[in-house]
């Protein structure tokens, strides 16, 4: 039996081919067309050479494209690459080489990029994404045409069987802590997490998700699109996120459920239009991929929005811990209780169960967690142990009813006369202060105490702020060996093509 993620539009198109499965701009494709595209696509592919194991990367916006080039490398038991539409071409290259991608499927839009980065990294073949209107680069002459290849697969069914424990995806992390890792996803990875969504979200056959964070992150892809796929739902997928726009979308498609990273759902509050926006047919909201501030919360509670939270990361594809809806204000600050068929343990530095109250490290065991780093055998041997344990790489703290609220990464903790500080928790004392637009604290060397902490803060417009005013403001909130012994006021904060805070580019800048 073939259980791959390639045989799922066919499993879908034969329960309902007339259902609406993807919606973008004014295209509209059911689970049939969904179907015969792909088996198109594959066939195409496989007559390119594409054949088991072999890496086919995907570059571009969220589009159709993505999904039916997802489903039809799987179906062929070759590896989706997704690529970051926001990563340089160097870094892009990178990764394109440590693949060793065969077949680049990339979006016209993006044609400057690639160029540059297949000068770099050349791959076996290239199909572009055709964009007629606007100002689109030109194509390069040596690409195919997507359409055309599309229509040129024959329509046979394509018959190879995959298996759970065959390989999905390379997938790469944000790179937020180091350089970026190809994490291994399995079908059966992606098949449970799918599961574990199922049963947190309630997702119907009714449901229709709106997908503006990208797909080529595994909270867009595998959260919400694979989940609403299982279940015959409609995806509106959006190739790149605008607040305004976002509010008109859901009134137009009458859109239930949406994910976004937590600056979405602020951006969407602050847009105009949120006052009057109809979003009654909204049920759920659910953020995930970093912190939610308790007033974001309270904010969508107050539009009668339930709120829901995740965490987790590209190594468990991703779903590790989950927020339900009846918790959400019950358990501020919290990121919630394991999913379903997850297990999950706060450790201490030998390895031991950490008492509800202390913060240790999360890890994670379940058959959504990874096989391993791409080519990178020693830091999957740093991350993954004998029984299947993940070492997560954030700290967090469990509480009595075993929900978790994560502290800080590992990474950024720093050490200060010998007490740990979690720079996370100075952060959001800092944050309370109303000078104070963006902070990041990071531990810097320092002679008598080993090290000490640096806050780099943006400030509001005409407001200022200083190491005394820092004392001044933290003396009573925190600990003393947990203040920053310096301020930086900096005009911004470094950030990755995810959004999410580089900690190392501060820690390594001179300021
Ligand atoms: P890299 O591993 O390359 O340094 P990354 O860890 O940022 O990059 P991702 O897999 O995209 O790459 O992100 C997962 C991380 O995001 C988690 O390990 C955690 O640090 C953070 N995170 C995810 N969800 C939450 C959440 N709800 N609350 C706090 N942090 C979160
Ligand atoms: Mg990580």
């Amino acid at each position: 039996q073939d259980q791959g993620l390639g045989s799922w539009p066919r499993r879908r198109a034969r329960i309902g081919a007339a259902d609406l499965a993807v919606v973008h701009g004014e295209e509209r494709l059911t689970y049939g067309d969904l179907e015969r595209r792909v088996r198109r696509l594959a066939n195409a592919l496989a007559s390119t050479g594409v054949g088991r194991g072999d890496r086919v990367a995907y570059l571009g916006p969220n589009h159709p494209a993505f999904v039916e080039t997802l489903f039809a490398t799987a179906a062929l038991g070759a590896v989706f690459v997704p690529l970051n539409t926001r990563l340089a071409a160097a870094e892009l290259a990178y990764m394109v080489r440590d693949a060793g991608v065969h077949t680049l499927v990339s979006d016209q839009r993006l044609a400057t990029a690639i160029e540059a980065t297949l000068t770099l990294a050349p791959v076996g073949h290239h199909v572009v994404v055709a964009h007629a209107d606007g100002d689109v680069p030109a194509a390069p002459v040596a690409a195919t045409d997507y359409a055309s290849f599309v229509a040129g697969g024959a329509s046979t069914p394509v018959d190879e069987p995959v298996e759970l424990d065959d390989l999905a995806m390379v997938m790469y992390t944000s790179g937020t802590t180091g350089e970026p890792k190809g994490v291994m996803i399995t079908h059966g990875n992606l098949a449970w997490n799918t599961f574990n969504v199922l049963i947190d979200v309630d997702v119907s056959t009714e449901e229709v998700t709106l997908v503006s964070a990208p797909l080529f992150h595994t909270a867009a892809l595998n959260q919400t699109f694979l989940p609403t796929f299982v279940k015959g739902g409609t995806s509106v997928l959006v190739g790149a996120f605008d607040p305004a726009e976002t509010l008109e979308l859901i009134a137009r498609h009458r859109v239930t459920w949406m994910f976004g990273v937590p600056a979405m759902f602020q951006a969407l509050t602050a847009a105009p239009g949120w006052a009057e926006a109809d979003l009654s047919s909204v049920r759920a909201v659910e953020a995930g991929g970093a912190p939610v501030p308790e007033e974001l919360i309270r904010t969508y509670q107050a539009r009668g929005l339930t709120f829901m939270q995740g965490y987790g990361m590209t190594e468990a594809s991703p779903g590790v811990l989950f927020l339900r809806a009846k918790d959400s204000l019950r358990k501020v600050g919290s990121a919630g209780a394991p999913c379903f068929f997850v297990d999950v343990d706060v450790v201490d530095t030998d390895g031991r169960s950490a008492a509800p109250g202390v913060a240790g490290e999360v890890v994670v065991q379940g058959p959504n967690v990874m096989r391993g780093y791409w080519n990178k055998p020693d830091a999957t041997a740093a991350v993954l142990d004998e029984q299947g344990w993940f070492r997560s790489g954030d700290a967090a703290v469990r509480d009595d009813e075993g929900h978790l609220a994560i502290v800080d990464r590992m990474k950024d903790m720093f050490i200060s006369g010998g007490e740990n500080v979690y720079p996370a928790e100075v952060e959001n004392a800092l944050y309370e202060h109303p000078a104070i637009a963006e902070v990041a604290v990071v531990g810097v060397p320092d002679e008598r105490w080993g090290e000490v902490g640096r806050a780099y803060v943006v400030l509001r417009d005409g407001a200022s702020f200083d190491l005394d005013e820092a004392e001044r403001f933290l003396d009573g909130r925190l600990a003393r060996y947990k203040r920053p012994r310096s301020v930086e006021v900096v005009p911004s904060l470094p950030r990755n093509a995810s959004g999410k805070l580089l900690k190392k580019a501060l820690r390594t800048s001179d300021g």
